[in-house]
């Protein structure tokens, strides 16, 4: 496991976000990864792909006894997601900020679900609720190597 070979503290810490197939398609992508970067968060993984139903399950293990589950699953895999890796200090916390609540109608403006979407069915981005989902779900979508840990050039700019 990941979690063992990484201190996913402070600075290092980490989130997985995935840009849901709406939002690849509504072309949404480059918008919502400048607004991290813009942020000063450290982009550590990053790919496109067709989630398989099987994985999107397991991701989403704890709603599957929800009336929404297999709705969900379906919408997850209707078609490829860009799934990424974001590091940086209270990115978790931060990240969940930036995307808003999980219904739209209640996400503020600014937020990419207050801006870019109006139903829960359909609402663009996923990012990890807490850092033990966060070691989580990046095991699960990324293999140790293809997360690119490296010291960022501006790291003294954006922390004391
Ligand atoms: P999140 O962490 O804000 O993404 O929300 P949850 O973990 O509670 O739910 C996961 C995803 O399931 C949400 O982002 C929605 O896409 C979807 N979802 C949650 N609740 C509902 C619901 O009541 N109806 C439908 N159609 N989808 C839902
Ligand atoms: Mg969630």
């Amino acid at each position: 496991l990941l979690a063992g070979v990484f201190s996913w503290t402070g600075v290092n810490e980490r989130t997985f976000i995935a840009v849901k197939p709406d939002g690849v398609q509504r072309r949404r992508v480059g918008e919502i990864v400048q607004r991290f970067e813009k942020k000063g968060f450290k982009l550590v993984g990053f790919k496109l792909m067709q989630a398989s139903k099987e994985l999107l399950r397991e991701h989403y293990w704890e709603h599957r006894n929800r009336p929404f589950y297999n709705k969900l699953v379906s919408y997850m895999s209707s078609g490829p997601v860009v799934a990424m890796v974001w590091q940086g200090l209270d990115v978790v916390k931060t990240g969940r900020k930036m995307m808003g609540q999980t219904n739209p109608t209640n996400s503020l403006p600014g937020t990419f679900r207050g801006d870019f979407c109006v139903i829960m069915g359909k609402n663009v981005i996923h990012g990890s609720d807490s850092v033990e989902s966060a070691q989580r779900e990046i095991s699960l979508w990324f293999k140790e190597s293809e997360l690119c840990e490296r010291e960022g050039c501006s790291a003294k700019w954006i922390y004391e």
